[in-house]
């Protein structure tokens, strides 16, 4: 244990999520990945996402059958917005069969079109429902949002509705990926403060491309902090020198948080190894 009473590092669980893709030859390329990371480090499990509104929900499950058939550990992502109870239903039915036992438990993006299916309409609702479906079967993971979830009203409510995901049966969280540190571990003082003691693992996002970065980033809420985006900026076309500063700001941040007691990280791998890996390798573990 180290000051603030938080466990130590030597038993983080480091996983990786993996989105499904959309040509055979991505998918070629995903196994290849699989098997870098697994060369590196055996992630614990590789999570597997869900587009949004559920319009991933074949190949997702496609990618999971073909991870789960090669003996791998694979958490797939469920989400409710745009698929029914019984579409839920079935396809947690199929993952028993594959022997899957965990799974990334989320609401999910609002589809473009904004229209959609809401029989559940909040993620607490979708893990209430796979515990009175599926009973403990179902490790389950959630969200968490250290910077605020962006359309949440305020800060305050936004972590009622995060204790309301973990009262209805949520193991464990997995948060939005963050460059401040103090936005995680404030939300952890909070967990605290409220009793709650599942593990929330921070979600990693390498830094390798600007504008991408930028792009998400703005859509989901995640700060780039003015000495990142300034330093990120003068880069501009120098690709090599924006690589070795994101690794350097993303290794530091990992070290630092598993320093402070964060359970493990969650890798946003974006299908590539090489980031993954490269982070890996500067981890005091
Ligand atoms: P919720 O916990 O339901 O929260 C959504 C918003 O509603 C928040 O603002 C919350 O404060 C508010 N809220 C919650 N309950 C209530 C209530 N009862 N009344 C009023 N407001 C409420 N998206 C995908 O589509 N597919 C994925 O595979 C995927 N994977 C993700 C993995 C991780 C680790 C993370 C952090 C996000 C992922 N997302 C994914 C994005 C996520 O689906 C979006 O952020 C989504 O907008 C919210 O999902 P949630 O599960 O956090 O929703």
């Amino acid at each position: 244990m180290n000051a603030n009473n938080r466990p130590t590092s030597s038993a983080a669980s480091l996983s990786c999520e993996f989105f499904p893709p959309r040509t055979e030859a991505g998918v070629e390329k995903l196994l290849l990945t699989q098997k870098k990371l697994d060369q590196t480090f055996q992630p614990e499990y590789y999570s597997v996402t869900f587009g949004a509104g559920g319009t991933t929900r074949d190949s997702t499950l496609e990618v999971v059958k073909l991870l789960a058939k090669k003996n791998i550990n694979v958490a797939p992502h469920i989400s409710c917005i745009g698929s029914s109870k019984q579409q839920i239903t079935d396809l947690l039915d199929q993952y028993k069969v594959l022997g899957v036992s965990r799974l990334v438990t989320l609401r999910g993006d609002i589809p473009e079109t904004g229209e959609s299916t809401r029989e559940l309409s909040h993620a607490n609702e979708l893990v209430s429902f796979i515990r009175e479906s599926s009973g403990d079967h179902f490790t389950i993971e959630v969200a968490a949002y250290p910077e605020y979830h962006p359309e949440s009203e305020s800060p305050q409510s936004d972590f009622e509705h995060f204790k309301n995901k973990v009262a209805a049966g949520a193991d464990g969280a997995i948060t939005q990926y963050f460059y401040n540190i103090d936005a995680y571990l404030r939300f952890i003082d909070n967990c605290h403060k409220a009793d709650i003691s599942i593990p929330v693992t921070p979600g990693i996002m390498p830094i390798t491309n600007f504008a991408s970065l930028t792009r998400f980033s703005d859509a989901c809420g995640a700060e780039i902090p003015r000495w990142i985006r300034k330093q990120l900026e003068a880069y501009a076309d120098d690709k090599e020198s924006l690589q070795a500063f994101g690794l350097d700001v993303v290794s530091r941040l990992c070290n630092q948080l598993l320093e402070q007691g964060a359970p493990g990280l969650h890798f946003y791998t974006l299908n590539q190894a090489d980031n993954t890996n490269a982070i890996w390798k500067n981890l005091s573990l």
